[in-house]
């Protein structure tokens, strides 16, 4: 029989879930509610659309609403936020914001694809104008529009993690001077402090100011509302820009309040079939929570790929296939100019958090023949469990090539490989790609 899915959040999780549920079940109803303008829009390619290197908010666009309902018959109706969960009665309270009129949508399967919401710090001045957080694509089109309408010349970023590197690139190349401000004592909070280190160095090499272990505390404005410095528990800075990049919080209100159960990261709690506390409702994407396959817990995670994933799964499950999310491993890759930056697994200082007794080695190597043009520098920090070799994390940072090895040491801790295993893996060699000992197993080598 016909049944009816309803999907709120129409970006990765969302969507790939209602696709996935098209085509396995071609005759069921399937809306998808977008409080925003767009749905499928990449997020990850704002700091890009920022920068200049990609021009067109549209190509960050992967399906439209139009293209959503003339190929696969799947309403994506943006401009429409649900404000409330009813599962008793299996219905969700939906505002159209065009028209600011609420009614009642009923369903027989529930996804929730929230997402995340960026953290705003509650200090003064915050809402002026020229402060930026990103998160939607219609948040990346606004920021952009701010930068060409008003070109700042001086721009202060607020958070070294990897979106706030991809904005001081993306600001560096539009020929703005970029201070970054860290209330950590290091850039890239998911690296050790050696490698966190390496990068820290690199940005100031490349220009950029950095404030470490200072908090923001205030955004002064002028007398147009406009954001003219922000200070810090130690300075003051004139800016003209300001991106926050301090983290992101899953939005599981919708959920919490429906009675649905979360977890104490604040995601929605879901088994390996994204399955919530809730009979017929699933979450996917940020909002959800993704079990940790090295430190077995529920984590908050919001990144794309796992995003994509977890919808992959949801749909398949509300379809009745079968499908089960594995887990994570934290896995994240950024670049920053010509410095590419990748971890995955355990840090070293999870690992003694974690109280697993661990060996590590960090290694420096090229990331291709030293004699081939365009070789370059590339280091490695790899940790295995030191009773039996297994392979437990890695840290990255080298040019052009060097963070996408990280996908071997991926497929090394997922497939349960010791370093042993990992100095044998029969990997591809030509000199215009890497030595013939791949970085990764001369660092593997140092541990056997
Ligand atoms: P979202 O993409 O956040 O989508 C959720 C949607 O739900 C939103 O469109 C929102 O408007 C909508 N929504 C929320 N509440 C409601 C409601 N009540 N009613 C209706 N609609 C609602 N990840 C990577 O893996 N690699 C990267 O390089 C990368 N770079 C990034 C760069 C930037 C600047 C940003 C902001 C993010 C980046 N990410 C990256 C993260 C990635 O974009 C997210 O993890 C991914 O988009 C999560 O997908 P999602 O579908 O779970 O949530």
């Amino acid at each position: 029989d016909r049944k009816k899915l309803v999907v709120i959040g129409g970006d990765a999780a969302g969507m790939s879930a209602a696709s996935k549920v098209r085509r396995s079940q071609p005759d069921w109803e399937i809306v998808v509610y977008e409080r925003s303008p767009h749905t499928s829009y990449s997020a990850c390619g704002i700091p890009y659309l920022i920068g200049g290197i990609v021009e067109a908010a549209s190509s960050l666009i992967a399906r439209s609403p139009e293209t959503f309902w003339e190929k696969h018959q799947i309403q994506a109706k943006t401009r429409h936020e649900v404000e409330k969960i009813d599962p008793k009665k299996k219905r969700v309270m939906v505002k159209n914001l065009a028209t600011q009129r609420t009614g009642w949508e009923t369903y027989d399967y529930l996804l929730i694809a929230t997402g995340t919401s960026p953290i705003r710090p509650e200090i003064p001045g915050v809402q002026a104008q020229g402060v930026f957080s990103l998160s939607t694509l219609q948040s990346g089109i606004l920021a952009k529009n701010y930068v060409t309408a008003n070109q700042p010349k001086r721009a202060v970023i607020v958070g070294g993690g990897y979106i706030g590197l991809e904005m001081a690139e993306a600001l560096l190349e539009r020929g703005l001077s970029v201070s970054l401000i860290d209330r950590n004592e290091q850039v890239m909070g998911t690296l050790d402090k050696d490698m966190g280190l390496l990068v820290s160095h690199y940005l100031e090499d490349q220009g950029v100011q950095l404030f470490l272990e200072e908090s923001l505390t205030k955004i002064q404005t002028d007398a147009a509302q406009k954001v003219c410095a922000v200070e810090t528990d130690k300075r003051t800075l004139d800016a003209e820009l300001v991106i926050l990049g301090i983290g992101v919080k899953p939005n599981s209100e919708l959920a919490a309040d429906a009675g649905i159960q979360l977890c104490d990261s604040g995601t929605i709690a879901v088994n390996d079939r994204m399955e919530t506390s809730e009979p017929g409702i699933w979450a996917a994407g940020d909002c959800a929570s993704s079990r940790h396959l090295l430190k077995n817990k529920d984590i908050f995670i919001s990144l794309g790929t796992v995003a994509n994933k977890h919808g992959l799964v949801a749909g398949s499950v509300i379809a009745s296939e079968k499908a089960t999310f594995p887990g994570v491993l934290g896995t994240a890759i950024t670049k920053f100019k010509d410095m590419e930056i990748a971890r995955t697994g355990l840090s070293e200082t999870e690992a003694v958090a974690l109280a697993i007794p661990y060996q590590k080695t960090t290694i420096e190597s090229s990331t291709i023949a030293r004699y081939y043009p365009g070789s370059g520098k590339i280091t490695v920090k790899l940790l295995c469990r030191k009773d039996n070799g297994l392979v437990l994390g890695a840290q990255i940072a080298g040019a052009q090539g060097a963070a996408k090895r990280i996908d071997t040491v991926v497929a090394a801790i997922q497939g349960k490989l010791t370093v042993q295993d990992l100095v044998y893996l029969d990997l591809a060699y030509a000199p215009p790609f890497s030595g013939v000992w791949d970085p990764i197993q001369i660092a593997a080598r140092q541990l056997v």
